[in-house]
């Protein structure tokens, strides 16, 4: 832990952190190493994590990235942390994030970008001085399990949060089935798609790290009431026999070849650990990221309603309550939130909440029908991709066009809408010397056959 304190400190410059909090760090290990003495370790003793600030902790400020939430501090702590802590492990601080978790390059953060610990390759080969996006939103999630600042992180996922941060930073991002982790005390972004789970740097670290996060919690009645299986036991299960779905509708126009190379040597290593390959279509694959930018935004701007100036952190003065509510909403949000806002109420008013919203919804049903008749032909696990592309530099992509941005959660997307679980995990790099990875999509519940197809490539 103390190692860890000290690491954090000389690695201010990536900005993963926005609360530090050693001497409570400090003090946990403390307490791990007495019940360590005393032969009472429990299964997470003393492992020092940290936990992405959008999860409340009871006593420590949880921002969500936003200056609305600049100054709040929750009186109680998040089911998914409390999970944790009950195994022992311990937390250095909150990690910086997009702001509620809108972006995939944590550059919509109130407080400022992360830094990827990964550097660019140029053309002669040196390093380029270009600063890297860890990816987004769990962004300080994934720099600061990649910088080595934590051994594990928290993350969530709403549209790729937790699996495309991992595939930019060479970790390992498990995004489990809607309803394995209870979403109780998480800020919500949009709730039917938001998802708790793991960054970590191997596979079984996210096993291992999952298994205390899951399980059922009366508080989220969409958590679901079934057991939590030892998902280590699945590392280094065998995989002979299991059938790997490859969706050609992932061949988009203009996949880049270094892309298309990383998903055959995939196929070929799953292939090799003795794993039958099949196509397979996911016809609706294209529909996913329009629909996923009605439906997150029309979630968004229902969640977000609560921050009006008079229930949590910042209040703006105003000459009246209506004045109060739009000069502390305007100048709380950052202009992504408020895009999504927009966005959200937009659809979901009348006139337009039949062609926007009831489409986007029917096209999510249709995108979930695709992958039920894949398991239903006896597909075990789908192999994509995890992005498009590697991580690119601050301000290389997206501020003329927000769509050039969503673009990056393409593979990432119909995983939510569909309520699955999907793991990414590192299988190589760039021309340009950063990490690629590749993503395993799973049946409903069924996380082990991810763990045990990614050890097997990892
Ligand atoms: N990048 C996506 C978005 O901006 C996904 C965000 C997420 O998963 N939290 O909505």
């Amino acid at each position: 832990t103390k190692a860890h304190v000290d690491a954090i400190e000389r690695a201010g410059a990536l900005n993963c952190f926005i609360t530090k909090t050693p001497e409570l760090a400090l003090q946990s290990a403390r307490d791990s190493d007495a019940r360590i003495a005393k032969g009472e370790a429990r299964p997470l003793e003393g492992l020092p994590l940290g936990i992405k600030d959008l999860y409340c902790t009871k006593g420590v400020r949880t921002t969500a990235a936003s200056r609305i939430l600049d100054d709040f501090t929750p009186p109680y702590e998040s089911t998914v942390s409390a999970n944790l802590w009950r195994d022992g492990a311990l937390m250095l601080g909150k990690l910086n994030l997009d702001e509620f978790a809108m972006g995939s390059s944590n550059e919509t953060s109130a407080f400022g970008p992360v830094i990827s610990p990964w550097r660019r390759k140029d053309a002669s080969g040196g390093f380029d001085t270009a600063r890297i996006v860890p990816g987004g939103s769990s962004g300080g999630s994934s720099a600061a399990v990649a910088a080595h600042l934590c051994l594990g992180a928290t993350a969530t996922d709403t549209g790729g949060s937790i699996r495309q941060p991992a595939a930019f930073t060479g970790t390992v991002g498990v995004k489990p089935t809607y309803g394995r982790c209870s979403r109780w005390g998480i800020v919500a972004f949009a709730s039917s798609l938001d998802q708790a789970g793991p960054i970590t740097r191997t596979v079984r670290d996210a096993a291992i790290m999952l298994r205390s996060m899951a399980g059922h919690d009366p508080k989220d009645t969409t958590s679901v009431d079934a057991p939590v299986p030892d998902y280590e036991a699945s590392i280094g299960a065998s995989v002979k026999g299991k059938r790997i779905g490859i969706p050609k509708e992932y061949r988009l126009d203009g996949l880049s070849p270094e892309i298309a190379a990383l998903w055959d040597q995939g196929v070929a290593w799953l292939k090799d650990a003795g794993a039958e390959i099949v196509e397979i279509s996911l016809p609706h694959t294209r529909t996913a990221l329009p629909a996923y930018y009605i439906i997150a935004p029309a979630e968004a701007s229902s969640n977000l309603a609560r921050y009006d100036g008079v229930r949590y952190g910042l209040r703006e003065k105003g000459r009246d309550i209506t004045d109060m509510y739009e000069k502390t909403r305007a100048r709380g949000f950052g202009a992504e939130v408020r895009r999504r806002v927009m966005i959200g109420t937009y659809v979901l008013s009348a006139g337009y909440y039949d062609a926007y919203y009831v489409r986007a919804q029917k096209i999510r049903s249709l995108i979930k029908r695709d992958f039920d008749i894949a398991f239903a032909a006896g597909v075990d696990a789908v192999l994509t991709p995890a992005t498009p592309s590697p991580a690119f530099a601050i301000g290389e992509k997206g501020s003329a066009d927000p769509v050039e941005m969503y673009l990056n959660d393409v593979f990432t997307v119909t995983v939510n809408m569909a309520g699955l679980p999907g793991l990414a995990l590192p299988a190589g790099l760039s021309g340009n010397g950063l990490p690629l990875a590749l993503q395993l999509i799973g049946r409903p519940f069924d996380e082990e056959t991810l763990f045990s197809l990614a050890s097997a490539i990892e």
